[in-house]
């Protein structure tokens, strides 16, 4: 009986859009007490759009963002497609950037017409040396919308702050009430800053909430969690996820992510709602009901 009954799974699984890459992954679900969820493309659309720009003394709003999506136009990341449309809005030239590099989970840089551009998170520029002090108040109130403060600095220089809001997608906030419905713990981690991230997870029901993580963070909030004797899924989409789905029970990737993100799952939305979750924890409960 228990073949039959997890071919049945694997069928209904596949017209719910849920796909077992690890077979075993469709037994192991109902053991699943926490959820962590990565924010970013996972609870939200991962389509951010540019919103607010700032340039600080000397500098103006126009050279800042063709500086900034110069660098941005060589990086993958959301926010880098985001900026560049931004500029391109503008009708900006956006000159050859050289010698790109990109530091994971603080952001880029890279050198635009002979300056030195760096672009990135606020660790980013007090790595460099940089204080974003200035722009305090005005990053702290776009964190409060949801929206995600990008700093830039030129030639050692605090040149501006922009900021990037990336709409949670549309399912989020039921497959979040599901979860708890069903005795499931739901906790966030997400590189990005602390503000932005509690907004967005007030947003979609959330509490619980890591934010200002690198990608090692997410590898040691699960290992933590799991210390603390919790079966946990890690639901993420990005290359920075990869980790996470790796040190999770079991790894849960978005079908709409990263294919390192998939390669590194156990189990893949295809649909990339997080409401395939529910759907994925419903079946394994229903399944294994059905073996016993
Ligand atoms: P997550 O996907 O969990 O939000 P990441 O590790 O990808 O986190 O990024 C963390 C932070 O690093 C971002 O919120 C942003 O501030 C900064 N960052 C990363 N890549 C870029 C980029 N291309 N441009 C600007 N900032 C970036
Ligand atoms: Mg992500």
């Amino acid at each position: 009986a228990v073949p039959t009954s997890i071919v049945v799974g694997g069928g209904r699984a596949a017209e719910l859009g849920v796909l077992f890459r690890r077979g075993e992954a469709l037994q192991e679900l109902k053991t699943i007490s926490t959820v962590v969820v990565d924010k970013t493309g996972t609870v939200t659309k991962g389509r951010p759009e540019l919103t607010d720009l700032q340039a600080a003394d000397g500098f103006g709003e126009d050279e800042v963002l063709a500086l900034v999506a110069s660098v941005e136009a060589q990086s993958e990341h959301p926010i880098a497609e985001a900026i560049v449309k931004g500029a391109e809005a503008r009708r900006l030239t956006l000159p050859q950037a050289k010698n790109f590099q990109s530091v994971t989970g603080y952001g880029i840089e890279a050198e635009v017409d002979g300056r030195q551009v760096s672009v990135g998170a606020d660790r980013f520029m007090e790595k460099l040396g940089l204080s974003v002090g200035q722009f305090a108040d005005v990053a702290a109130s776009l964190g409060d919308e949801g929206k995600t403060p990008i700093y830039a600095a030129v030639d050692g220089r605090l040149a501006g702050v922009l900021a990037v809001a990336d709409p949670v997608k549309a399912s989020s906030r039921e497959a979040i009430k599901a979860l708890e419905d069903m005795g499931v713990d739901v906790v966030m981690v997400t590189g990005d800053n602390r503000r932005t991230a509690e907004a967005v997870a007030r947003q979609v029901g959330i509490d619980k909430v890591v934010a200002e993580v690198l990608p090692e963070g997410k590898v040691k909030a699960i290992h933590e969690l799991r210390q603390a004797g919790r079966r946990l899924a890690f639901v993420g989409d990005g290359i920075n996820d990869a980790p996470a789905l790796a040190e999770a029970d079991i790894g849960i990737a978005i079908g709409t992510g990263t294919d390192i993100a998939i390669e590194s799952a156990d189990v893949v939305l295809v649909g990339g709602e997080l409401t395939g979750v529910v759907s994925a924890i419903g079946m394994s409960r229903a399944v294994m009901k059905n073996i016993k």
